[in-house]
């Protein structure tokens, strides 16, 4: 009797489109990653094994550039980064592209203003896609500029904001939109967020980058930008920033 390799699946099943036999055991092993931890109302949790820590409230925004490519101006203190209006926005200096981006924010506990007003900042993929921050809690606005929202294109499902003073927690999946060598537009952007966990879009397909009052349209922009947070004036706080590239199904 010849000696036989313990195998971990099937050689004579039917194929696949992707070439693999069904429950094939030489199909190569998924990669592993060990998960991080969840947050609390008081504590930031850990980032997955394979992710890219973008702020973990433990130096003064080392990742990030702001006004000019600039060091930040934000207040850093207490593991948070807060907004100081009129420093401009600030974005990451590495660039992202189709990936997973874990983003937490808490809106002022002193509530001013409404609608728009309210606690508006925003987290921008590619540097012009923009997810909007805003607090909604009792706090309605033009549902396309609603917390969790592709702003100006596409309410979220549902409104999960919680309470001002209270640490939310956005992920967004996004695809990042293919161009043709010519320019044109081959396949559009597309987004699931979870917003406290609750699904505000689902495989959204995107119109274009996100603009304020006007109608949006695909131009040939890189695969990849910074992730940038917006100042829009509100003491808006963010923790535990995270990125993990959307890899492909046998690494193809
Ligand atoms: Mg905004």
């Amino acid at each position: 009797m010849s000696e036989q390799k313990p195998s971990l699946g099937y050689q004579d099943t039917p194929v696949l489109p992707s070439g693999y036999h069904v429950h094939d055991g030489e199909r190569p092993q998924p990669p592993v990653v060990t998960p991080g931890t969840a947050s609390t109302a008081d504590k930031p949790g850990a980032a997955p094994s394979d992710a890219t820590v973008l702020f973990d409230g433990t130096d003064h925004l080392s990742h990030w550039r702001g006004k000019d490519g600039a060091a930040p101006q934000w207040k850093v203190e207490n593991g948070y980064a807060e907004v100081v209006g009129g420093t401009g926005d600030i974005k990451t200096i590495e660039e992202f592209g189709t990936a997973q981006y874990h983003v937490e924010f808490c809106t002022p506990a002193e509530v001013k203003g409404s609608g728009q007003g309210r606690g508006n900042s925003g987290v921008f993929v590619l540097d012009r896609y923009e997810f909007q921050v805003l607090d909604n809690y009792q706090n309605p606005t033009y549902p396309d500029g609603t917390v969790g929202s592709v702003y100006g294109q596409f309410p979220p499902l549902v409104n999960a904001a919680r309470k001002p003073g209270e640490w939310q927690t956005y992920d967004i999946l996004f695809t990042a939109p293919v161009f043709g060598e010519d320019g044109t537009l081959k396949s559009p952007a597309f987004a699931t967020v979870l917003l406290n966990g609750v699904v505000v879009q689902n495989h959204t397909q995107i119109l274009g980058p996100t603009t304020h009052k006007t109608l949006t349209e695909y131009k040939q922009h890189p695969t990849k930008g910074s992730l940038r947070l917006q100042d829009h004036g509100d003491k808006v706080r963010f923790r535990n920033i995270w990125v993990r590239p959307i890899g492909t199904h046998d690494g193809k």
